[in-house]
């Protein structure tokens, strides 16, 4: 006899399944940008691997020179006896990537978001955050237990309101952004942003777990635009290829983080592995600009082949409505030998589950191409093809 909890589980399961929101692992091979998957091999266009580089031999032969050296786990957390001495190396690098003093290396980017945030807020502090963050800046912002504001996604002038009604009657104030937004690829307006923080003695923090190593030459979406956001946050696990997250920011916010954030401190540091092939992927990125330019270019020759407002970034969005629609649009793309996930609720709002399209340096052009003509022709059959904010607008 199942007992409640196992009721309860397969309750909200069908539940979830009625409304076409069950999700589901399967098991995927991958090799660049080619996965096998029930014996099939289809072309990806949803890993985050931008540059290709989480299979490349330079990162492959230094992970493997860092197992020989320091073994496979870090043994505690960096506070204890975690800290292997190539933690430094990379913080030195990641701070002169982004042009700060300082640098501090997280288990990962869910980690660094849940652990950043609450160092720097809490009780009678405010937050300020926009409707499309990554989930892990809600996770942290919750955390926080500090007020917590949204403003529409991108709009400087609500976020203005927002802090002229309820900056004044807080001590300490932090504005939540992605750089590059994950579900959508639209850049955040960084510039506008940093005057208003300015303006209103507030903190910005920026998420570019999608803008390190294709935009700004490889130093993200910030650099892109010529501003140094107060916190700039981003992940190792996407075009870096490894895993694990990270801080950039002044000397003495980056020594709070070593001090106070309870992720870093209560979490066993990172396998010497993966800081290692982090380090190896920035070579990389410092050397090959064409490789870092590639993603981008890739998602332009996309969107220039749909007539879709040009790609700013390598993700660009497909609405296309309900969860059923985008469900079947991804299992066509799967009989055509491509993989492309179906991005349903609750990861973006009702109503706009879509397709994400994320390109890859190592994506042929003329595998880009083809995709852009399947979509036409089998998915939109003659409907104009819609992006995000084509889809707000209509809902509006
Ligand atoms: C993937 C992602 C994260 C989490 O990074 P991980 O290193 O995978 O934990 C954080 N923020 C954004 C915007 C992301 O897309």
């Amino acid at each position: 006899m199942a007992g409640s909890l196992d009721l309860y589980a397969e309750e909200k399961l069908a539940a979830l399944e009625a409304q076409a929101l069950r999700r589901r692992l399967r098991d995927t091979a991958r090799e660049g940008v080619w996965i096998v998957r029930g014996g099939r091999r289809l072309l990806s266009f949803s890993c985050n691997d931008y540059l290709g580089l989480s299979a490349h031999p330079q990162l492959k032969a230094a992970a493997k020179a860092a197992i020989d050296r320091y073994g496979v786990g870090a043994g505690a957390s960096r506070l204890v006896t975690g800290n292997h001495p190539l933690y430094g190396e990379l913080e030195q690098r990641l701070a002169q990537l982004k042009k700060t003093d300082d640098a501090c290396v997280f288990g990962s980017g869910y980690l660094a978001n849940t652990g950043i945030v609450p160092s720097l807020v809490g009780t009678g502090d405010v937050i300020f955050a926009d409707a499309l963050c990554h989930s892990c800046l809600w996770a942290g912002a919750q955390l926080s237990q500090a007020q917590l504001h949204v403003f529409r996604h991108n709009d400087v002038t609500h976020l203005e309101e927002l802090l002229a009604c309820h900056r004044a009657s807080h001590a300490r104030a932090l504005i939540l952004t992605d750089g590059v937004f994950s579900m959508d690829g639209d850049l955040a307006p960084l510039p506008a942003l940093v005057r208003l923080a300015a303006r209103f003695d507030a903190w910005l923090m920026s998420d570019d777990a999608h803008g390190l190593g294709v935009l700004g030459a490889g130093a993200g979406s910030a650099a892109a635009m010529g501003v140094i956001p107060d916190l700039q946050m981003g992940t190792l696990s996407k075009a870096l290829g490894s895993y694990g997250g990270y801080l950039c920011a002044n000397r003495p916010v980056i020594e709070l983080m070593r001090t106070r954030a309870r992720t870093l401190i209560y979490s066993t540091g990172l396998p010497p592995a993966q800081i290692a092939a982090a380090i190896a992927a920035l070579d990389i990125i410092r050397k090959e600009p064409e490789r870092v330019a590639a993603p981008l270019a890739k998602a332009r020759l996309f969107t220039g082949a749909l007539g879709l407002a040009e790609a700013q970034s390598p993700i660009v969005p497909l609405v296309l409505g309900e969860e059923t629609a985008a469900l079947r649009a991804s299992s066509i793309l799967e009989e055509m030998g491509f993989a492309v996930v179906a991005i349903r609720p609750p990861t973006v709002p009702a109503g706009t589950a879509r397709l994400r399209i994320a390109f890859s340096a190592l994506h042929a052009d003329t595998d880009v191409v083809r995709l852009a003509e399947i979509i036409r022709t089998r998915i939109l059959n003659g409907a104009a093809p819609m992006t995000t904010a084509d889809a707000a607008r209509l809902s509006a």
